[in-house]
């Protein structure tokens, strides 16, 4: 203890114990009162002194008190237990050796080293060494006094610092979008920047920000940039920038620039999206969207639920419902209910399966107005073929399908009696037969012509024989059942075809019609009776057979008398 005490005030360099004047005593007291103030400054400071040896494995001649901050007591050096060298991270050694071999060399009175020490209890420690070289009168270093400060805190900062700023980067440079940092020129741009202007990082390093604007943006921009510059802050917003490529190109960019702190001033941090594709699809869907506002198909849209989330101005018009009332809907809230759930079942499978469905529809109007619709629905896909959308188009064609109606009614009725013709009666025949081979379905043909009736025409005109005609068709019309047909067959002959019926009840049948015929009171004075052949379908029929035989048994009771019933 003593001799570390002598050793204190013998070796710390800083005081000097040269003599200059006859007062020595009073001198020397003053002096060991200052390197005893100095001592007890140090002591309570951060920085540790260590006055080592550069022989004997750098053995340490005086260590400040305050080395106790890393656990050890400064007995434990002076005693020659610990030497300096013991102290190093064993990692940080070999290079600390080194470098103080080459200081050394070069005669250098002082430098600086960052390396690590273990404290007592192993942690490690960063320090930051300053050390001066002692050289006796040989040149021949002998002592080096350093003075550590422990920097771990600062280090590990730095460390950490320096992670983020990695992360940063690679973040930065990894991103799909481009990120540049600016002040006077542009001094950061990540790797999506360069590559969307085109120009190379050392050339982007010399341009200023607003030199990649085209020309009518480019003072508007510079101005903007200049009061970053000086810390003026904007509102967060994104701005649509036409940027100018290397090649003279121009891109459509979204850009976003935020006033930061940098460097002891402030720059703009922003980031860069090349929306030229989504501009140029925005284009085309503003353009589509304007096409099916002015087309007059019905148009809508429906997500795969079959809610409506888009229609077109036509098809509101069309519909009568409002926007409002439409978007967000179901689509079957046009259902007219002339389709059963068969129909419908068939529309969803062949969509679901992902096929385009075509059709006629009734649909329903706001209204109920019902409105027939030719229409065809596609589903759209998304990227994984999976279906999104449905998009229908339509045209009401109402107008066509009650024509083509109208058109059928006059091919298959008679103008005079409005009773169905010979073709329709002869499809009305055609199926019954094929019913009645199929099903063993009976039904009964009952042939009806009017008796001289001739003489009723050239008593009376043909005019007034027409109107006989017309008479007759309702009495008729009135006797036969709902499921029975009667149709005008020709001149003044018609035909019934009755179905469900037994032998019994289609001669009963036939004989209240020639009553009711006779009973009748037409516009003239004769009596007008009809005959009536009669038959029902048998086995193996055809149509020719059957008729063949009605017209046999017509024949018979003209033959027979007439105003009579001949059934065979
Ligand atoms: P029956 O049948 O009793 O043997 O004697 P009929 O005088 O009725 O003879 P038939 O059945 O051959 O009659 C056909 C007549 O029906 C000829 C024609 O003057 C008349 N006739 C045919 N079609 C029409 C028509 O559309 N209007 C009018 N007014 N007469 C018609
Ligand atoms: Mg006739
Ligand atoms: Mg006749």
């Amino acid at each position: 203890m003593s001799r570390s005490k002598k050793s204190k005030h013998s070796q710390v360099p800083i005081c000097s114990q040269k003599s200059r004047t006859s007062n020595k005593a009073i001198q020397n007291e003053t002096a060991t009162a200052i390197a005893s103030q100095v001592n007890d400054f140090i002591n309570i400071s951060q920085t540790i002194i260590f006055f080592w040896n550069v022989k004997a494995s750098w053995f340490v001649e005086y260590v400040s008190d305050n080395i106790s901050m890393f656990g050890y007591s400064k007995e434990l050096f002076e005693s020659g237990e610990l030497n300096y060298s013991d102290i190093i991270h064993p990692e940080d050694y070999k290079r600390v050796c080194q470098e103080l071999t080459e200081y050394t060399k070069s005669c250098s009175d002082q430098f600086m080293q960052t390396y690590r020490i273990l404290t007592a209890d192993k942690t490690v420690c960063w320090i930051e060494c300053r050390t001066n070289i002692k050289y006796d009168e040989h040149h021949k270093a002998t002592h080096f006094l350093s003075s550590l400060v422990n920097i771990t805190d600062a280090k590990n900062m730095e460390l950490q610092l320096k992670q983020s700023e990695e992360k940063f980067r690679t973040i930065s440079e990894n991103s799909p979008t481009g990120i540049f940092i600016y002040t006077d020129r542009i001094i950061y741009v990540n790797r999506a920047l360069v590559a969307m202007s085109g120009y190379s990082t050392k050339e982007l390093y010399e341009m200023k920000i607003w030199d990649l604007v085209v020309k009518p943006m480019r003072q508007q921009v510079k101005q903007m940039a200049l009061r970053r510059l000086k810390g003026e802050k904007f509102p967060h917003q994104n701005s649509d920038a036409q940027d100018i490529t290397k090649k003279n190109g121009m891109k459509d960019n979204s850009a976003t620039t935020e006033t930061i702190k940098y460097d002891g001033g402030y720059a703009g941090l922003g980031t860069l999206t090349d929306v030229t594709d989504i501009k140029k699809t925005k284009a085309r869907l503003k353009l589509l969207a304007k096409a099916m506002e002015q087309t007059d198909e019905l148009v809508r849209i429906t997500d795969k639920n079959g809610i409506m989330t888009y229609v077109n101005d036509a098809f509101v018009a069309h519909s009568g419902y409002k926007h409002i009332e439409l978007l967000d809907h179901p689509s079957n809230i046009l259902k007219s209910g002339q389709h059963d759930d068969t129909f419908y079942k068939k529309l969803w499978e062949t969509l679901l399966a992902g096929k385009t469905y075509s059709n006629v529809l009734a649909n329903k109007k706001k209204d109920g107005q019902i409105y027939y619709e030719e229409l065809t629905i596609s589903p759209m896909f998304d990227e994984h073929h999976r279906i999104e959308n449905f998009v229908a188009t339509g045209k009401d064609i109402t107008q066509r399908i009650k024509m083509e109606q109208k058109l059928k009614q006059y091919a298959t009725t008679d103008e005079l009696t409005n009773l169905s013709n010979r073709r329709r009666g002869n499809e009305i025949l055609d199926i019954e037969i094929d019913r009645f081979h199929r099903y063993q379905s009976n039904f009964a043909v009952l042939m009806i012509d009017i008796d001289h009736f001739k003489l009723v025409n050239d008593t009376y005109g043909h005019d007034i024989g027409d109107q006989v005609l017309q008479q007759l068709s309702k009495v008729l019309s009135l006797h036969i059942r709902k499921s029975d047909a009667l149709m005008r067959w020709g001149g003044e002959e018609f035909l019934i075809v009755a179905v469900h019926v037994n032998h019994a009840e289609i001669v009963s049948f036939s004989s209240k019609l020639n009553t009711a015929v006779r009973s009748y009171t037409f516009d003239i004075k004769n009596n007008i009776t009809v005959s009536i052949g009669a038959t029902l379908c048998q086995k193996n029929d055809t149509k020719a057979s059957l008729l063949k035989r009605v017209d046999k048994a017509l024949y018979r009771a003209k033959k027979e008398g007439r105003d009579r019933v001949v059934f065979i």
